[in-house]
Protein backbone atom coordinates (compact mmCIF):
# COMPACT_ATOMS: atom_id res chain seq x y z
CA UNK A 1 0.00 0.00 0.00
CA UNK A 2 2.70 2.44 1.17
CA UNK A 3 4.43 1.62 -1.82
CA UNK A 4 1.92 2.24 -4.17
CA UNK A 5 0.64 5.14 -3.03
CA UNK A 6 4.71 6.31 -3.05
CA UNK A 7 4.47 6.15 -6.63
CA UNK A 8 1.60 7.29 -7.26
CA UNK A 9 2.85 10.37 -5.64
CA UNK A 10 6.14 10.18 -7.53
CA UNK A 11 3.85 9.80 -10.86
CA UNK A 12 1.51 12.80 -9.54
CA UNK A 13 5.04 15.02 -9.04
CA UNK A 14 6.99 13.56 -12.55
CA UNK A 15 3.76 14.05 -14.44
CA UNK A 16 1.15 16.85 -13.34
CA UNK A 17 -1.03 15.76 -16.02
CA UNK A 18 -1.37 12.63 -14.55
CA UNK A 19 -3.59 14.76 -11.14
CA UNK A 20 -6.45 14.33 -13.25
CA UNK A 21 -6.10 10.70 -13.97
CA UNK A 22 -5.14 10.12 -10.41
CA UNK A 23 -8.46 11.56 -9.27
CA UNK A 24 -11.56 9.25 -8.19
CA UNK A 25 -12.86 8.54 -11.07
CA UNK A 26 -16.32 7.90 -9.11
CA UNK A 27 -16.24 11.14 -8.14
CA UNK A 28 -15.54 12.60 -11.85
CA UNK A 29 -18.17 10.52 -12.58
CA UNK A 30 -20.67 12.00 -10.44
CA UNK A 31 -19.17 15.20 -11.28
CA UNK A 32 -19.70 14.90 -14.52
CA UNK A 33 -23.37 13.64 -14.01
CA UNK A 34 -23.77 16.87 -12.00
CA UNK A 35 -22.84 18.81 -14.71
CA UNK A 36 -25.09 17.04 -17.31
CA UNK A 37 -28.38 17.56 -15.02
CA UNK A 38 -26.93 21.52 -15.04
CA UNK A 39 -27.22 20.64 -18.50
CA UNK A 40 -30.44 19.72 -18.78
CA UNK A 41 -31.61 22.03 -16.31
CA UNK A 42 -30.39 25.14 -18.23
CA UNK A 43 -31.85 23.25 -21.22
CA UNK A 44 -35.12 23.08 -19.77
CA UNK A 45 -34.99 26.92 -18.28
CA UNK A 46 -33.79 27.93 -21.59
CA UNK A 47 -36.83 25.86 -23.29
CA UNK A 48 -39.38 27.50 -20.58
CA UNK A 49 -37.92 31.01 -21.42
CA UNK A 50 -38.98 30.42 -25.01
CA UNK A 51 -41.67 29.74 -24.07
CA UNK A 52 -42.37 32.51 -22.25
CA UNK A 53 -41.21 34.62 -24.91
CA UNK A 54 -43.34 33.17 -27.25
CA UNK A 55 -46.38 33.63 -25.25
CA UNK A 56 -45.82 37.61 -24.20
CA UNK A 57 -45.41 37.93 -28.28
CA UNK A 58 -48.39 36.15 -28.68
CA UNK A 59 -50.38 38.36 -25.82
CA UNK A 60 -48.39 41.40 -27.04
CA UNK A 61 -49.81 40.52 -30.63
CA UNK A 62 -53.36 40.08 -29.46
CA UNK A 63 -53.47 43.15 -27.24
CA UNK A 64 -52.36 45.17 -30.25
CA UNK A 65 -55.37 43.62 -32.19
CA UNK A 66 -58.07 44.05 -29.49
CA UNK A 67 -57.09 46.66 -27.16
CA UNK A 68 -57.77 49.66 -29.90
CA UNK A 69 -58.66 51.68 -26.66
CA UNK A 70 -54.88 51.70 -25.52
CA UNK A 71 -53.21 52.47 -29.01
CA UNK A 72 -53.95 56.52 -29.50
CA UNK A 73 -53.48 57.46 -32.62
CA UNK A 74 -53.39 54.19 -34.10
CA UNK A 75 -54.36 53.90 -37.88
CA UNK A 76 -57.67 52.01 -36.97
CA UNK A 77 -58.60 54.26 -34.37
CA UNK A 78 -60.42 57.73 -34.22
CA UNK A 79 -60.61 59.71 -31.73
CA UNK A 80 -63.36 61.60 -30.91
CA UNK A 81 -63.42 65.22 -30.88
CA UNK A 82 -65.96 65.59 -28.35
CA UNK A 83 -65.41 62.71 -25.75
CA UNK A 84 -61.94 61.53 -26.19
CA UNK A 85 -62.51 58.03 -26.88
CA UNK A 86 -61.43 55.97 -29.35
CA UNK A 87 -63.48 54.45 -31.93
CA UNK A 88 -62.73 51.82 -34.61
CA UNK A 89 -62.03 53.55 -37.81
CA UNK A 90 -64.69 52.01 -39.76
CA UNK A 91 -67.45 54.01 -37.13
CA UNK A 92 -68.89 57.69 -38.77
CA UNK A 93 -70.39 58.23 -35.56
CA UNK A 94 -68.81 57.54 -31.66
CA UNK A 95 -69.90 54.84 -30.22
CA UNK A 96 -69.84 56.15 -26.83
CA UNK A 97 -71.63 59.64 -27.83
CA UNK A 98 -72.77 59.26 -30.65
CA UNK A 99 -70.84 62.52 -32.34
CA UNK A 100 -70.43 62.49 -35.88
CA UNK A 101 -66.24 61.50 -36.70
CA UNK A 102 -63.90 63.50 -38.61
ZN1 LIG B 1 -67.60 60.71 -28.51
Amino acid sequence: MGLISGLIKAAISVVPAAIGVQKDIAELEMEDEKLQQQEQAREHEKQMMKAQIKLAKIQQKSGKNAGNKSQVGSAKTRLCTQCNSENDSEYNYCFWCGNKLK
